[in-house]
């Protein structure tokens, strides 16, 4: 199997989010769920009580109750971007931390290409 994920450093992320996105402020990018589809921003996490830095990285439905499980039909779901399974549309970000970091495709990709 091909692996075809995108990667980036972490100042070419941000440079793409804030054109993508008309603004540096990373509250009001949008993320989508490579699983379920769902698109949510730190702004959405926020509002829930979860922590703003895991909206890139995580589906906004690992922090709504009840819990909800992957069963091909629960959206939000449950889903991360640095799970056991990797998608091909997760975007690598070098250059955090000394670490590659996994994170979800902005919310306006189509199919890992830019609409
Ligand atoms: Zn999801």
């Amino acid at each position: 199997m091909t692996e075809t994920k995108t990667v980036m450093t972490n100042a070419a992320w941000r440079a793409e989010g804030a054109r993508r996105f008309g603004t540096d402020d990373i509250m009001q990018w949008k993320f989508r769920c490579v699983s379920c589809g769902t698109e949510s921003s730190p702004a959405d996490f926020e509002k829930v009580n979860a922590d703003p830095r895991r909206a890139p990285h995580e589906c906004i439905g690992r922090h709504l109750k009840p819990v909800m499980h992957i069963d091909g039909n629960s959206k939000p779901c449950n889903w991360t971007a640095g799970g056991m399974f990797r998608l091909s549309s997760v975007v690598e970000i070098e250059g955090i931390e000394g670490k590659p970091t996994l994170a979800f495709p902005f919310a306006d990709y189509i199919g890992g290409e830019p609409a």
